[in-house]
């Protein structure tokens, strides 16, 4: 299987077809290896238009939802930018291209440490990753440029709001453990926030202090 291929089909008729205009974007999603953030048993599937599990009962998501959801982030290049849910490191891999500085949170270890390692393996030196509980953010290292969220949340955690910069932008999907809206909050220069819903969508639950309370 010719990788290099699958991933420009991937952009061309799951990315670009589907509406995502942002050159940086679709450049960023075209350099960044998808199959070495999944399993190797997985790899030919890397490519295909669809979640895909990444053990700990966790998924990297769908090309598609990754683009979308970037692409709401408005990146330029020299953006400071938090994640949470590091999951398999690919959507912190689209971010590390694209802007200057990554901060990723991610509770189940195993997945922060195989993230690490994919990441160390494309030189994307300028990714932290940190394991906690990332319903909190990350206070010492804000104010952010943009949050994102790759976990469904019950709320919008105010510590997220708090925690970006005036004018900054959170991506995060909002609803119940099946099912969420994924929405964009704007924080304005004078601290109010706009609030926009994008789509349905559909992602794994974001479980902490101010997330979900388990992952049963
Ligand atoms: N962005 C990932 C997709 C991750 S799936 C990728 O590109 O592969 C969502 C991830 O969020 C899971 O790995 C899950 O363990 C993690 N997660 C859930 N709740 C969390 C929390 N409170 N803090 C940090 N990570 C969390």
């Amino acid at each position: 299987m010719n990788f290099e291929i699958a991933r420009k089909r991937m952009v061309e008729s799951q990315i670009i077809a589907r509406g995502v205009s942002d050159r940086r974007v679709i450049e960023a999603m075209l350099k960044v290896p998808r199959h070495v953030f999944v399993e190797e048993a997985m790899a030919a599937q890397a490519y295909s238009d669809t979640p895909l599990p990444i053990g700990e009962k966790q998924t990297i998501s769908q090309p598609y939802m990754v683009a979308l959801m970037t692409e709401l982030l408005e990146l330029k290049g020299k953006e400071k930018v938090l994640e949470i849910g590091t999951g398999s490191g690919y959507q912190a891999a689209i971010l590390a291209v694209m802007a200057d500085r990554v901060y990723t949170v991610e509770r189940i270890r195993p997945l922060a440490l195989r993230a690490r390692k994919a990441l160390d393996s494309l030189g994307l030196l300028n990714v932290n990753i940190k394991m906690s509980d990332g319903t909190v953010g990350w206070e010492d290292e804000a104010p952010f440029d943009a949050i994102i969220v790759t976990a469904g949340a019950p709320d919008i955690p105010q510590q997220y709001i708090d925690q970006l910069k005036p004018g900054g932008r959170l991506v995060i999907p909002v609803g119940t453990q099946f099912e969420q809206v994924l929405v964009r909050v704007v924080k304005q220069e004078d601290g109010s926030v706009e609030r926009e819903d994008i789509t349905g969508c559909r992602f794994v639950k974001l479980v902490g202090k101010f997330g979900w309370s388990s992952d049963d």
